[in-house]
């Protein structure tokens, strides 16, 4: 399935599973090493990160907890701007090393409202593990620690990503047809 087509818009494939899951081993290889003796716990952000998460997890091996948060800031294709409040981190986070496990870092407003929210709760280290960054549309300084893959300014759908709701069950990923863009 090469083109899919979702309410209004058309995608065509633009990474597929065995390139999106060769990636996520490499940066899960990077947290076994890094983290081995810190007993992580990551906390995916919802509803997106669910596919990743999911993936991710089953190639760490070490000692680790995962958690699950709740946020929402957008609408459509074009980011609203305005992040709703957190919800659901329930967890003892003071002395923990933290790793937010994110579907894409965009502007990235979303991970700086989360990185200043964890961050009250005194955590040791806060790491950043992101399936997708999109380095052009960043509008805030972040230290991405594991990017799976960079991808340019174009609107993503596919392994947990939506469009309007749809889309997330789709394993590979895919890129919104040019014609269709819109600029927000
Ligand atoms: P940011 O706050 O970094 O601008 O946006 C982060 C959130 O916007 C992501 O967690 C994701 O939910 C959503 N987002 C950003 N870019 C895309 C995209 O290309 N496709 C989809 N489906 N969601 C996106
Ligand atoms: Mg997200």
């Amino acid at each position: 399935m090469d083109i899919i087509r979702i309410k209004d818009k058309q995608f065509a494939v633009s990474i597929p599973e065995t390139d999106i899951l060769r990636q996520v081993e490499r940066i899960a290889g990077e947290i076994n090493r890094d983290l081995a003796d810190r007993n992580p716990l990551f906390l995916s952000v919802l509803n997106g990160a669910f596919m990743f998460t999911a993936d991710l997890m089953k190639y760490v091996t070490i000692p680790c907890e995962v958690s699950f948060v709740k946020l929402a800031s957008y609408q459509g294709v074009a980011s609203t701007g305005i992040i709703k409040e957190v919800l659901g981190i329930n967890e003892e986070l003071s002395g923990r090393t933290v790793v937010i496990v994110e579907d894409i870092v965009d502007t990235g407003f979303t991970m700086q409202r989360l990185l200043e929210s964890i961050g009250t709760r005194n955590p040791r280290e806060i790491r950043i593990a992101s399936l997708l960054v999109k380095p052009d549309k960043l509008k805030v300084p972040l230290r991405i620690d594991y990017a799976a893959m960079y991808i340019p300014n174009d609107f993503i759908v596919g392994y947990g990503l939506d469009y309007d709701g749809y889309g997330r069950n789709y394993r590979d990923i895919y890129t919104l047809c040019a014609a269709q863009e819109q600029n927000p």
